[in-house]
Formats: structure tokens, C-alpha cells, sequence
């Protein structure tokens, strides 16, 4: 019979061969025969509540072993999971369910006061709450019925939609990315391939399964082979990033460059018994060259590769063979297998070998589009390729490098923050006439978010007001850390358009 490369087919291969082998640990250890029982449980649970194949079920939840058994459970029964980051605030909740038009919302029960009030997602028919008791959601156990119940035929194609990611753009609206079961599939494969990894791998989890890499770079891939996903549930913190590492004998991660920079300054790195963890990929963002060579000295047996992708590429669109990272420290690596990048000018023609210029992406990995969004559809995946935003250039061994970025976005440790969506919300507040966000460089971080405001005349506006109308409408990421206020209205072209260079200008000044 014809097997497609779907999700559970891939989860029903592992489970023939490796049923005892250690799959997820979080607060309980499971088997992958462990996972495979609660996954069909789900399963049945999600469609005695009226999930068939297609609708959407949201997960607004950290990182728990149900995020991952409740994403197999509806691929298993061909619905879509659609994760949202935990630190969005309610109105932005609001929009991505309607936008998916949800029928279910898993959630933790500590966000309860952000899932909006039932009359404004009216798609939802049933919340269920995990960690606790919240009102008007049922606890996360009463999806759990049982596979007894006839188990829904699992998808037919792998073209079909398993996941929708919402990631914002340069309008302001976040929109929700389609991974198809193919696309992760491959994704996952691509990885394991480049980095090697084996049934032997444990995967820290230490950046949110809610953003593609830590869903399928690194679940998704060390499951692929039937390795180990250990999932750190609380906010990061260093100390307990390398404690939990120590205690699972860690072998492999993806982190944004961020974690890599903070753990390679913790003065107490060598108190912890790290000799196990050999692969530290990273990406995201751009790497600090200095914290390279500082993990070079404290971890020498740790190889940190680079990978380069997007949520709109199920993660890596290259990645650096383990080989020959040294002879190309300033690449992001090279395209991955059945991958094509092409680098052309603003009229969409390609440019010479070397030449810098726009990233256009096509392969396997790329997402068919965003969920109903016929328009920024046809602008950014054209003759199949996605344009990406970014400024970079491929070499002739295929070597890709990123210098800059089109799209007007600040890349906050790895968070995403699209300048039009802040400044759409924040031009709300009473007294802000205009107003333009930039990123300001930072050690850590790389960028923070900064914005200057006009205010109108006579306005009344503090840093504290613009903070907190901000914190109270957008997850705390993206909230401006400092605020410059502009007597003058904002340098603008002949064309109207804001003169982002000149704020970045004056701020340098
Ligand atoms: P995640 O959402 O899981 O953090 P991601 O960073 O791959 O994953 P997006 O949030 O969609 O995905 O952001 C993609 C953008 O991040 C790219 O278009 C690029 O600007 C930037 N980026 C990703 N990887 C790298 C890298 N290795 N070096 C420099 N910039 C990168």
C-alpha cells in the first residue's frame, strides 16, 4: 500500500522500532509507546469534541509534554495545531483564533485572564485549561477518553496542512504560516541528516515550541530518529538551562545565539558536567563572533553550527556541514537538499555569482502560503519561491551569507518584532501624533526596540505611558524599551515615507 510522508506515518515507523526508548521528559518521562497511547487518547478526545480533519485547534501553552502529544494527536486525525507564544497579550489571542476561526483553545490555566471573552472568538466551542482550574475552560484530562473510541483515519496526503505559525509581517497583521506534513517532514530530516543525530540524541527544548525551531528543529528532528526532546518548561534562566542540560546529559541543541552568549559568560559554566552535548546550532539571528570564541574555550568538544531559515521555510534553509564550519565562519551554511536559493535584484532579476542582493527560497521546505491571504499570497511566494526580506549572496560552493534585511524588522534575541505593528497600535494612544520604531544595537541581545514619538500638541506623554499602553496591548517583547520624543514631526522622503536611516542616525548621534 502507498504509505505518504505524513506525520503519523513517521510516528508509526518509530513505534514498530524503538517503542522503549525515551521520547519527551518534562515533568514525566515518556516512552515513544508511552507518547503513541496519549497521542491516541487525544486523538479520540479532540474528535469526540467535534475535531475533524482540517479544522484548527490553538495551543496557547509553554513547554509541555501535551504540546507535543496534543500536535501528533491532531495530525494524527488530519486537524491543524496552531501554537501562539505565551507571552501574546488577549487582543492579539483574538486575532490569530478568529483568523484561524478555532473551534478549540488548550491553554494554560496561569493565561487565563487572556483568553478573550467567549463572544469575541466565536469559532470556539470548547476551552480546556491545563495547570490548574480557570473558569469556563475544562480540564486538560477530559480529552483524554481513551483510544477506545474508533481512531479517525489519519491523512492521505502530505500536502495537507498539520500546523499553522503566525508570524508577523511588514502590514502590522500576523499572518498564519501553512506547514504542510511534507514540509516539516522534510525540515526534520534535514537536520537530522546535517547534524548527524541518532535514537542516542537528547535535544534541550529551551526556546518556545510555539516558533519553528523549536517545534521542528529541534522536536520534530531528534523525534524523526527517536532520539530524546527534554523540554524546559519555565522561562530561561541560565542557571537552569545548564543544570537541566547537565542532569539529562544533553547532546544536542538549537538555540538562538542570545542563550549561546549568556551561558558562554556565566562565570559558573565549568561547575557543570556539560562532556555529552556536541552539537550547539544556532539561529535566528546573527552570531557575536566573540561568543564563538569564548564557548571555543570553555566547551571545546561543543561544535556550533549555524543554520539560516524562517517560519515561512519550516526552519532551515541552509545549514553548515559539520566539516567545514572554520574555512566559513561568516556563512549561514549551505542550501538544503532539494533547496534553491537565488539572489536578485529589486526588479526580481538574479544577480551575478557574489553579488548582494534578495533572498528568494524554493524547496520542499517552503510553506504553500499563509492561511487566507490571497494578497500577501501573490507578493511574497512568487513562481515558487518565497522572497525572504533578507540581503545576502551565495557563493560558488553554494555557500549562503546574510548581510541585511529588506523587511523593517528588529530581531530581539531572536523574536521577531515588525516595526508597522507596533507603531499601528501604539498611534492608539491619546496624544501620539506619529510615531516610528527601530532596533538599537545590544551586547546580548543584538537588537532592542526603540521608538520615537511626535506628540501632539500640548500632549502629555512619559516613557511610562507609552510603556504601559504598549505592555497592556502586545506581548513584552515587542514593547518599546526607550523612547525618544521628537519636537518636530518625523524626517519623512518625498515620498512620505518614514527615514528610518536618519532615526537611526540621530540615535547614534
Ligand atoms: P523562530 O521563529 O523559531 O525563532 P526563525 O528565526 O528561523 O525561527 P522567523 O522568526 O520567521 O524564523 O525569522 C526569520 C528571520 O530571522 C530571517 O528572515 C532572518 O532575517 C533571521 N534569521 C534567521 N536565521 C538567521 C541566521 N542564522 N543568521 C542571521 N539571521 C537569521
Amino acid at each position: 500500500s502507498e504509505r505518504p510522508a505524513t506525520i503519523p506515518a513517521m510516528f508509526a515507523t518509530l513505534l514498530e522500532r524503538l517503542p522503549d526508548r525515551p521520547a519527551i521528559v518534562e515533568d514525566r518521562r515518556l516512552s515513544y509507546c508511552e507518547l503513541h497511547e496519549l497521542v491516541e487518547s487525544i486523538a479520540a478526545g479532540l474528535a469526540r469534541y467535534g475535531i475533524s480533519a482540517g479544522d484548527r485547534v490553538v495551543l496557547f501553552l509553554g513547554n509541555r509534554w501535551q504540546f507535543l502529544a496534543t500536535v501528533l494527536a491532531c495530525t494524527r486525525i488530519g486537524a491543524v495545531a496552531v501554537p501562539i507564544g505565551t507571552r501574546q497579550r488577549a487582543n492579539e489571542l483574538e486575532f490569530m483564533i478568529n483568523d484561524c476561526a478555532a473551534k478549540i483553545v488548550i491553554h494554560e490555566a496561569e493565561l487565563a485572564d487572556e483568553i478573550p471573552p467567549a463572544a469575541s472568538i466565536a469559532t470556539v466551542t470548547h476551552l480546556f485549561a491545563i495547570g490548574g482550574e480557570a473558569p469556563g475552560s475544562q480540564p486538560f484530562d477530559a480529552l483524554l477518553v481513551g483510544p477506545d473510541t474508533a481512531p479517525a483515519a489519519p491523512p492521505a496526503s502530505e500536502e495537507d496542512a498539520a500546523v499553522i505559525l503566525y508570524t508577523s509581517g511588514t502590514t502590522g497583521r500576523p499572518k498564519g504560516a501553512i506547514l504542510t506534513h511534507l514540509s516539516i517532514i522534510h525540515s526534520s530530516l534535514t537536520f537530522a541528516r546535517c547534524h548527524g543525530l541518532t535514537e542516542e540524541d537528547r535535544c534541550i527544548v529551551a526556546v518556545p515550541l510555539s516558533h519553528v525551531t523549536g517545534l521542528v528543529g529541534v522536536s520534530f528532528a531528534t523525534m524523526i530518529v527517536g532520539g530524546c526532546v527534554v523540554l524546559m518548561r519555565q522561562a530561561y534562566k541560565t542557571p537552569d538551562f545548564l543544570a537541566l542540560a547537565a542532569r539529562e546529559r544533553i547532546t544536542y541543541s538549537i538555540l538562538v545565539p542570545a542563550i549561546y552568549t549568556l551561558c558562554a559568560l556565566y562565570p559558573d559554566l565549568d561547575q557543570h558536567d556539560l562532556s555529552q552535548w556536541r552539537i550547539g546550532c544556532f539561529g535566528g539571528a546573527p552570531m557575536p563572533v566573540p561568543t564563538i570564541e569564548m564557548l571555543a574555550r570553555r566547551l571545546p568538544h561543543l561544535l556550533l553550527l549555524n543554520a539560516y531559515g524562517a517560519t515561512e521555510t519550516t526552519s532551515p534553509t541552509t545549514c553548515m556541514p559539520r566539516g567545514c564550519w572554520r574555512e566559513n565562519m561568516d556563512s549561514v551554511g549551505q542550501v538544503v537538499p532539494c533547496g534553491e536559493v537565488v539572489v536578485r535584484d529589486e526588479t526580481g532579476k538574479p544577480v551575478p555569482p557574489g553579488t548582494p542582493g534578495e533572498l528568494w527560497i524554493a524547496g520542499p521546505m517552503v510553506v504553500p502560503g499563509y492561511f487566507n491571504r490571497p494578497e500577501a499570497n501573490a507578493n511574497e511566494f512568487v513562481d515558487g519561491f518565497w522572497r525572504s526580506g533578507d540581503i545576502g549572496s551565495v557563493d560558488a560552493e553554494g555557500f549562503v551569507r546574510i548581510f541585511d534585511r529588506r523587511k523593517d524588522m528588529i530581531n530581539r534575541g531572536g523574536y521577531k518584532v515588525y516595526s508597522a505593528e507596533v507603531e499601528n497600535i501604539l498611534t492608539g494612544l491619546e496624544g501620539v501624533q506619529e510615531c516610528a520604531v527601530i532596533g538599537i544595537p545590544d551586547p546580548v541581545l543584538g537588537e532592542r526596540v526603540h521608538v520615537f514619538v511626535k506628540p501632539r500638541d500640548n500632549a502629555l506623554l512619559t516613557p511610562d505611558t507609552v510603556r504601559s499602553y504598549c505592555g497592556e496591548r502586545m506581548a513584552d517583547y515587542k514593547v518599546p524599551e526607550t523612547v525618544t520624543f521628537l519636537s518636530d514631526p518625523l524626517p519623512r522622503n518625498a515620498n512620505g515615507k518614514i527615514q528610518k536611516a536618519v532615526l537611526r542616525a540621530m540615535d547614534r548621534g
